[in-house]
């Protein structure tokens, strides 16, 4: 870590690991036995790996496949336009699709994601993020499922980045400027 005076916890480990159960419980009882679950990559991997992880335990076993945007680069500001990088694989036509990201800001990546999806065929399309930057913001589409709300502060850690560095960090930080 080069300055980890920076980093400001705002979730801890534990807070996560006990509200990836809560998640997996409710998603448990609106998805269906056959569905694709879709991260977002890159932010989502270990969020995705976690709840897929809690999911399977909740006795969901969906198939599993990954998408990569882009929007960020390596700022901390949207760059306003999101790209498709990396398709998904698996056949989604028909199938209901839980979309899994890290955080959901002014949506525009989640937007994408869905209408990419739903451009394909699908008969559902449910999304599912850690963090809901949009709590109070007029005319945010809330997610499905979401972990915590977050303050609209930039954060890093636990698979999220600032110019590809602090991903490992094991709980969720706040970068300070
Ligand atoms: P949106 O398209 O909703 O504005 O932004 C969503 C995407 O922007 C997320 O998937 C994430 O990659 C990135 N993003 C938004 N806020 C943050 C943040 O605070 N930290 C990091 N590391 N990425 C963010």
């Amino acid at each position: 870590m080069d300055d980890p005076a920076h980093i400001e916890p705002l979730f801890t480990s534990d807070e996560i690991g006990a509200r990836l159960d809560g998640l997996a419980h409710d998603i448990a009882k609106t998805m269906p036995q056959d569905f694709v679950a879709v991260a977002i990559l890159k932010g989502s991997f270990i969020f995705a790996a976690d709840l897929i992880r809690a999911l399977t335990a909740h006795g969901l076993n969906p198939e599993v496949d990954f998408m990569t945007l882009g929007s960020y680069g390596t700022g901390t500001t949207s760059s306003g336009t999101v790209s498709l990088l990396r398709d998904a694989e698996v056949d989604v036509h028909g199938r209901e699709v839980l979309l899994i990201d890290d955080i959901l800001d002014s949506g525009r990546t989640l937007t994408f994601a869905r209408a990419h999806m739903m451009a394909k065929g699908t008969k559902a399309v449910r999304t599912c993020v850690l963090l809901d930057k949009t709590k109070g913001r007029a005319g945010a589409i809330p997610p499905d499922f979401f972990g915590f709300d977050s303050p609209p502060a930039f954060v890093v850690g636990y698979g999220m980045d600032h110019a590809h560095k602090y991903r490992g960090l094991p709980f969720v930080a706040i970068l300070k400027a």
